[in-house]
C-alpha cells in the first residue's frame, strides 16, 4: 500500500473509533486533538496549528500550510461530529464506532459523513507538509463541531471569534456536492456551489374548548386539519438559478429519453407544464425545481373527553436560495386560507446565498476529471439539505461543495444504519485531493 494511503487509513479508523456524537458518550475534542497531535508531529506549530471552541468538549482543529501569498487562502473544511448510532440499530457483525472493512466497503458511524473527508484533508495536509511544497497562497484546514446539531456550531464560532484563522477567498467543503457513480459506473461530479435553506414555521390555532360531550362545530383540529389539506395540494412555482439551469443542462445525457426532454426542456426556461408535472414525481428533481414546504409535526387537543383549546403543527419549508422567509410566510397563509391558523416562523438560521460558480475552480476539476475520470461532466448542483458551507456564504466566503470520494446514487446511508464507503473509493479520494489542493495552490497539472 502507497505510505500515505496506510495514514489516510490510520487517521480514518482513528476518528470513526472515537465517538464524535452529541450525546454524554461523544466528545469532539478528542477527535481535534487526535488531529492536532498527527499535524504537531508533522511540523505544524504555534499560530499555524490551532484548537479551540466554546465548550471544552466541542473543540475544532485549525491549520495552516505557508504559501508565497500570490493569492488569498483556500480554506478546506469538513466537520468532526456524527449523527447518533446505536449498535442495536446496526447489522450484528458491526459497532458503529469501530472501523471495519468488509467485501470492500469500510464500515462506521462518519465513515460516508464526513470522516472520510477529514481523514482525507488531514493525509493530504501532512504530506504537503512532508513534501516541502509551497502553495502560491496559504491552504488552511478546519475541521469543526456540532454541524450536525448541538449548540456550538464550530464554523460559526470560528467566524465569529476567529475569522482570522479561517479567512480565505473561497472554501471547499467536502461535506457536499456529490460524485456520484451508479453500478459502478463514474456519473459525474457535482460541485456544490448552493443549498436550500432551511426554516421552520409553527401554525396554531386556539379554540374555545369545553366538554365533548356538546360538541360545537369550532374546533381547532378541525380548522387546523382543513388547513394542512390545502396546504397538502399546494406546489410552490418553479424557479431555476445557474446551479439548478447548468445541471439540468449538463445531466440530461445521464437520463432516459423523457426525461432527458423534460430536463432540457426546463433548463431551457419556459417549460411546458407536463415536463415539470412529469419531474415533480420525483422528490428530488421536485425538490430541485422549487422551494418545498411540508407539515412534519402535530399536536392538538388535551383530553380524550374534551375540546381541543389548541391545535399546533410544524411546516418544514426548504427554501431556494433566491426565495425568502417573508414571501414563504405570506404564501402559507394565502394557502391555509384561514385567519383563524396563525403562522409565525418557528426556526430560521438565515438564508444563504448562492455561490457564484468559480470558473477557476470548475476548471481544474475538468482537467482533473479528464485526467482521471474520463471526462465525465463537472456540474454545479444544490444540495436539498444544509451544510457548514451556508454559515461560510453567510460570511462572505463564497463554497464549493467537492466530496472527492465517489458514492453509489442507490447507496447513500449517512445518518443511517451500516454506514460505509468503497474502499477504492476512499483510497481515490485521498489522491484525488492531494492533486486538487495542489492545482488549486498554484501547480499546473
Ligand atoms: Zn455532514
Amino acid at each position: 500500500m502507497p505510505p500515505y494511503h496506510q495514514l489516510a487509513h490510520d487517521i480514518f479508523q482513528q476518528l470513526i473509533e472515537i465517538n464524535t456524537t452529541d450525546t454524554p458518550a461523544g466528545n469532539v475534542t478528542t477527535a481535534a486533538q487526535a488531529v492536532a497531535a498527527r499535524l504537531a508531529k508533522a511540523g505544524f506549530s504555534g499560530d499555524d496549528l490551532r484548537v479551540g471552541g466554546p465548550l471544552p468538549n466541542k473543540y475544532n482543529v485549525v491549520a495552516r500550510l505557508h504559501g508565497s501569498g500570490k493569492a488569498k487562502p483556500v480554506l478546506f473544511i469538513g466537520h468532526l461530529d456524527v449523527v447518533q448510532a446505536l449498535k442495536q440499530d446496526w447489522s450484528p457483525n458491526l459497532d458503529p464506532f469501530k472501523f471495519n472493512e468488509i467485501d470492500g466497503y469500510f464500515y462506521g458511524r462518519g465513515t460516508s459523513d464526513i470522516k472520510q473527508g477529514d481523514a482525507i484533508l488531514v493525509t493530504n495536509f501532512i504530506r504537503l507538509k512532508q513534501e516541502g511544497f509551497v502553495p502560491d497562497r496559504d491552504l488552511i484546514l478546519a475541521l469543526t463541531a456540532d454541524e450536525e446539531g448541538g449548540e456550538s456550531n464550530g464554523v460559526q464560532w470560528l467566524l465569529k471569534n476567529h475569522r482570522d484563522w479561517i479567512n480565505a477567498e473561497y472554501c471547499i467543503n467536502t461535506d457536499a456536492g456529490d460524485f456520484e457513480t451508479e453500478n459502478g459506473k463514474r456519473l459525474l461530479l457535482g460541485v456544490e456551489t448552493s443549498e436550500k435553506n432551511y426554516i421552520d414555521f409553527q401554525l396554531e390555532v386556539k379554540s374555545k374548548g369545553g366538554h365533548s360531550s356538546r360538541p360545537s362545530k369550532d374546533n381547532a383540529i378541525y380548522h387546523l386539519a382543513d388547513g394542512l389539506e390545502r396546504l397538502s395540494k399546494f406546489e410552490f412555482p418553479v424557479e431555476l438559478n445557474e446551479t439548478t439551469r447548468s445541471f439540468f443542462a449538463k445531466t440530461a445525457h445521464l437520463q432516459d429519453a423523457q426525461t432527458a426532454a423534460d430536463f432540457r426542456a426546463v433548463s431551457a426556461g419556459q417549460p411546458d407544464p407536463a415536463a415539470v408535472q412529469r419531474l415533480s414525481q420525483s422528490p428530488y428533481f421536485n425538490a430541485l425545481l422549487r422551494t418545498t414546504c411540508v407539515a412534519t409535526r402535530l399536536e392538538g387537543g388535551h383530553a380524550n373527553n374534551a375540546l381541543p383549546q389548541t391545535a399546533r403543527a410544524i411546516v418544514n419549508c426548504r427554501m431556494l436560495p433566491t426565495d425568502s422567509a417573508d414571501n414563504v410566510q405570506k404564501t402559507l397563509i394565502g394557502v391555509l386560507a384561514d385567519p383563524r391558523i396563525a403562522v409565525t416562523v418557528a426556526n430560521n438560521t438565515g438564508a444563504a446565498p448562492p455561490s457564484a460558480i468559480n470558473p477557476v475552480v470548475m476548471r481544474k476539476l475538468d482537467e482533473l476529471s479528464a485526467k482521471l475520470y474520463g471526462g465525465i461532466p463537472v456540474v454545479p448542483v444544490m444540495d436539498a439539505g444544509a451544510s457548514d458551507g451556508k454559515y461560510l456564504r453567510l460570511g462572505g466566503i463564497p463554497t464549493y461543495g467537492v466530496p472527492g470520494v465517489f458514492e453509489d446514487v442507490n447507496d447513500d446511508r449517512a445518518h443511517g444504519r451500516d454506514e460505509r464507503i468503497g474502499v477504492k473509493d476512499f483510497y481515490n479520494g485521498v489522491d484525488f485531493y492531494y492533486l486538487f489542493m495542489k492545482s488549486l495552490a498554484g501547480e499546473p497539472h
